[in-house]
């Protein structure tokens, strides 16, 4: 079988510990064989960033920013733990936070629905996508911790004006303090992402925040957001959806009890947070994708799982694995089809369709790693190595 060419190179990311391990073979048996790409290579594996002082991860940003697709393996955020038990010079920043703040993205982040895995929250029938600003808050927050009394202040000084200041707190004893910030051109290139995504879907639009309890840095969100909002209203009214607004508990509770079909549009820590229970919710973390989708249209796919460690372990030891490589296949399709979708190339996004099936396949057909036996309907007699999964997979995609 000839190979189906790519127009336009993608950018590939490479990670770590067991999703490194597979997303080698994803590259080996599902990829390379069937397309000719062009892939721009960039190992932000924890001891490559190391060893070039993480300049590597600006030059994959920088990268995916001039190509416009990027697909991207799991990466290690190292901790103290880490850098002693990879001898690194320090704590390196979160490749994603960095990425995403070269690209000023939002992630967008949707359950792969299969009809033998029925969610564990009964109402859920369809897809909640979470949509989490990338950008400032805590990830961008500066700390100090108080050690003896004294005051602490937010001081203002304005490139032109007289300074403002207002305390945060007269301390009497020890304590902590953080100071954090976003900015307006991110907050509304966050909404009209989501606004975009909204309507490309055809899905309701929530937004949330806690503006009762902050009145000036949430608000400010609520109102930015607001205002995008009335901008599209004509085109929402079109499509048929709605934008709600709702304070981030209420939400939280009737996210729960809804149907689903909408996409959650919150702020970068509830996103954290909140990613991660929709994704157990649905059923497994290795069927969450995520993408980051930037205000000028530019596409970095990956995982929403990180490089399952306890597996690695287990793998180095040389004992037998079962993780699940759904996800970070979609990361693959999903950077192969908005490639193929971008060049205008319908085979290139008629074959990343053509894997994906094969990957629904085999689950519908009770071919699963370990992790998704006790959520399905029949339950399968076994499961398969994480290799055996990918086999599966490449069996069924070179027969279809
Ligand atoms: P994790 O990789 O998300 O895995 C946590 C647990 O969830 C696993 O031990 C496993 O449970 C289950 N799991 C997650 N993905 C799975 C899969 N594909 N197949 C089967 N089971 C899966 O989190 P972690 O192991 O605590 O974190 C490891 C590293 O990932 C950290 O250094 C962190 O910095 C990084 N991280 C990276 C990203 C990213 O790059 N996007 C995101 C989050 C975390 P069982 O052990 O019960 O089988
Ligand atoms: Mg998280």
């Amino acid at each position: 079988m000839a190979k189906i060419q790519v127009k336009t190179p993608i950018v590939e990311l490479d990670g770590d510990e067991m999703t490194r391990i597979i997303w080698a073979m994803i590259k080996a048996k599902l990829i390379r064989p069937f397309l000719d790409v062009d892939l721009k290579y960039y190992d932000l594996g924890v001891q490559k960033r190391d060893e070039t002082d993480d300049r590597i991860t600006t030059e994959a940003g920088q990268a995916i920013k001039h190509y416009g697709v990027g697909v991207k393996c799991a990466t290690i955020t190292p901790d103290a733990e880490r850098v002693s038990e990879y001898h690194l010079k320090k704590e390196w920043p979160s490749p994603n936070g960095q990425i995403r703040s070269i690209l000023d993205g939002t992630v967008f982040r949707k359950p792969i629905i299969v009809r033998n895995i029925t969610p564990a929250v009964r109402s859920w029938k369809k897809p909640i996508i979470i949509g989490r600003h990338a950008y400032g808050d805590i990830y961008r927050g500066v700390e100090m911790k108080v050690d003896r009394p004294g005051k602490v202040e937010l001081v203002y000084t304005p490139a032109d004006g007289p300074e403002s200041r207002v305390l945060v707190h007269d301390f009497k004893g020890p304590g902590v303090v953080m100071g954090i910030h976003n900015l307006e051109k991110s907050i509304r290139s966050f909404a009209r992402s989501c606004i975009n995504y909204a309507l490309s879907e055809r899905i309701d639009l929530w937004f949330s925040m806690k503006d009762t309890i902050s009145k000036k840095y949430h608000a400010f969100f609520k109102a930015v957001f607001a205002e995008e909002a009335a901008v599209a209203q004509a085109d929402f009214d079109k499509v048929g959806i709605r934008y709600r607004y709702m304070l981030i508990d209420d939400a939280a509770a009737q996210m729960m009890k809804s149907e689903g079909n909408m996409l959650w549009a919150v702020s970068n820590y509830d996103g954290d947070v909140f990613s991660d229970v929709v994704a157990s919710g649905f059923g497994s973390l290795g069927m969450m994708t995520s993408v980051l989708v930037s205000p000028d249209g530019k596409f970095e796919f990956e995982a929403a799982h990180g490089t399952v460690r306890r597996h690695y372990y287990e793998h180095l030891k040389g004992h037998p694995t079962s993780t699940n490589s759904v996800a970070s296949i979609f990361a693959w399709t999903g950077g192969i089809k908005k490639r193929g979708e971008m060049d205008e190339t319908p085979a290139v996004v008629a074959f990343a369709e053509k894997i994906e099936k094969a990957v629904i396949g085999c689950i519908e057909a009770g071919i699963v790693t370990k992790d998704l036996v006790p959520l399905m309907h029949p339950q399968p007699a076994g499961y398969q190595s994480t290799e055996g999964f990918i086999d599966a997979v490449a069996e069924r995609l070179m027969a279809s």
